[in-house]
């Protein structure tokens, strides 16, 4: 019998499980923490944002897109839903974003639990997989107490985003080990760091705009939505989008800025005239008292000094520049960019310079862009490379 071992039982690992379990072949799930699935139970404030029906060629970032967004036609959106249908999942959609109706990731983490259970899935906890070597056919995969043995390894160990005590993946050992191409997993969907007076004064704000990012003075992306001020930085959606871009850039030495406009409604030029027009309306006004009609009272008063001129003002609220002074942090990130490059492996998932060898999820060079892509990512490629592992 195909007897397979899956290092990790995460979101990709437990899928990945499931499939190979269907085909007929053993599986083994290790897992390095005391109990499986504990960050699919984080997911979506606990709601489990699990995949999103409103994808686009910016859904899945890789060094290589055009190759993840095939390697995500293997598994698509459509054949995830039929998959949690199965097991007794259906979706709920909120801009896009699919939740379980049961808006409960523990439920879809004890689902996930039962099928593997009533397929035989063995899942043995507390045991931390160090190296993975080739004996004859078989792999051994050696952990601190035991050396297990199998015809196939699929590796679905995900990255360090949110980890405590990080220590080294093994996808990043077997990568060094067998000279396979990978790049370094970098902070993804995270808050930015700067410095400033002002940080203190504007922690707390949540205010809707939109975030332009700079490389040494060239424009890279943009994106708009409510942003979270806080004492270190800038957080919330808009930022997550950008962060990988960013902190990328961070690692290589450049200058990275934000534009910040905190009144996307409207062009410089109107914005000038609404600040004139209420100034000519109530000359008693002063400076700061002028603007909080507009925007949040905080906000004003960390960024608006009352010797502002109506120029200076305008360049302030809609074009705040904020320079990155650090990169995030991988233990604050939900996700990271970076992994194992797509060109080493297969349609199947297989590792192309290690037959046998599979690699899932966030492991692989593939981040999603907030609001379910990760997930999808992580059903997509465990699906396929359960699937494939299974052939004999
Ligand atoms: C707070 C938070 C919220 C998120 N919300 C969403 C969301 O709503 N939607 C979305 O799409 N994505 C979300 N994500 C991202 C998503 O959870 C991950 O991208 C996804 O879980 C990755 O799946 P994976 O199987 O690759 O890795 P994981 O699910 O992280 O599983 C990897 C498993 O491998 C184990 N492991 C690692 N190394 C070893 C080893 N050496 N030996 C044995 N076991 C090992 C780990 O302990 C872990 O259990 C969120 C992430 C966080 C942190």
């Amino acid at each position: 019998m195909n007897e397979i071992i899956i290092i990790g039982g995460g979101a990709s690992g437990f899928i990945a499980a499931i499939m190979a379990a269907r085909e007929g072949s053993k599986v083994t799930i290790l897992e390095k923490n005391d109990k499986p699935l504990k960050k699919l139970l984080l997911t979506g404030n606990g709601k489990c944002n699990i995949s999103n029906l409103r994808g686009d060629a910016d859904s899945f970032r890789s060094n290589l897109p055009d190759r993840a967004r095939t390697l995500y036609e293997r598994f698509n959106i459509v054949d995830t839903f039929a998959f949690f249908e199965r097991l007794g999942i259906y979706m709920t959609e909120k801009e896009g974003r699919a939740y379980p109706a049961s808006e409960s990731a523990a439920s879809v983490a004890k689902l996930l639990s039962l099928e593997a259970a009533s397929l035989g899935i063995k899942v043995k906890t507390n045991q931390n997989v160090f190296d993975i070597r080739k004996d004859g056919d078989r792999f051994i995969v050696a952990t601190e107490g035991w050396d297990y043995s199998a015809d196939k390894v699929i590796i679905s160990c995900g990255t360090n985003a949110s980890v405590d005590n990080a220590e080294r993946l093994i996808s990043e050992t077997i990568a060094i080990k067998y000279g396979i191409k990978h790049h370094k997993y970098l902070p993804a969907l995270t808050k930015l760091y700067g410095e400033g007076d002002y940080l203190e004064k504007w922690a707390g704000v949540r205010t809707f705009g939109i975030v332009k990012m700079f490389c040494d003075g060239q424009y890279v992306t943009e994106d708009y939505g409510e942003l979270q001020l806080v004492n270190t930085g800038v957080s919330g959606i808009p930022v997550f989008q950008i962060s990988r871009y960013a902190n990328i850039m961070l690692y290589r030495d450049r200058k990275v800025k934000l534009e910040i406009d905190f009144f996307p409604d409207c062009d410089d030029e109107m914005f000038k005239e609404i600040i004139e027009k209420i100034r000519t309306n109530a000359p008693y006004k002063s400076v700061k008292d002028s603007l909080i009609g507009l925007l949040p009272e905080r906000l004003v008063g960390a960024l608006i000094r009352e010797d502002f001129s109506i120029d200076r003002i305008v360049r302030t609220i809609k074009h705040f520049e904020f320079p990155l002074t650090a990169g995030s942090k991988i233990h604050e990130s939900q996700v990271c960019s970076g992994g194992i490059d797509l060109d080493e492996i297969s349609d199947d998932f297989e590792c192309i310079k290690v037959p046998g060898l599979y690699l899932t999820g966030e492991a692989l060079d593939v981040d999603g862009a907030c609001g379910g892509f990760n997930l999808q990512w992580a059903w997509s490629s465990g699906a396929a490379a359960g699937k494939a592992a299974a052939k004999i």
